[in-house]
């Protein structure tokens, strides 16, 4: 039974919590698992929206039209939206470019007028990008390339 028709579920007054990208940690060729919108189960939902209620215990999963619905917003929740698709089109597009290797033997990405050196040693990658050293990714270590563009990447973005 879909929540909309479920009476114990408030329809109205829900607060934002957040919005996530179910695309974020996939990479490559991985397919991305797409949830259902909790409250109409119709929506095949990327982008999931994360209210609560006062009178609702923990927090509901929901698309964009049923988070509009629910929190009587009908800007935010495609704001969030759209500021998630740019920065999942920023990322692909960051990940397709070609990085060089200089005559130190490091690899450098030249984009957008910006430098980022990556450096391995002893099977550990880091990279300077602006004056600053990335060492770690979501908090580990980086043991390979693909991980080191993500997190070069992240870097990046945060401008
Ligand atoms: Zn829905």
């Amino acid at each position: 039974m879909a929540r909309w028709d479920n009476p114990g579920i408030p329809h109205k007054g829900w607060a934002l919590v957040g919005c996530v990208d179910l695309g974020e940690d996939v990479y490559g060729d991985d397919e991305i698992e797409y949830e259902t919108c909790e409250m109409c189960h119709n929506e095949k939902i990327r982008y999931v929206h994360i209210l609560t209620h006062p009178n609702y215990p923990g927090a509901i999963r929901v698309g964009c039209d049923c988070a509009c619905k629910m929190t009587e917003d009908y800007v935010t929740h495609p704001d969030d939206e759209r500021r998630l698709r740019n920065r999942a089109n920023r990322r692909r597009n960051f990940l397709k470019q070609e990085w060089y290797r200089s005559t130190k033997g490091n690899l450098v990405l030249n984009y957008k007028g910006e430098y980022i050196t990556a450096v391995e040693k002893h099977g550990r990658w880091s990279c300077v990008y602006r004056n600053r050293w990335i060492n770690s990714f979501h908090g580990q270590i980086i043991t390979d390339f693909a991980t080191l563009k993500l997190a070069a990447f992240d870097a990046f973005d945060e401008e």
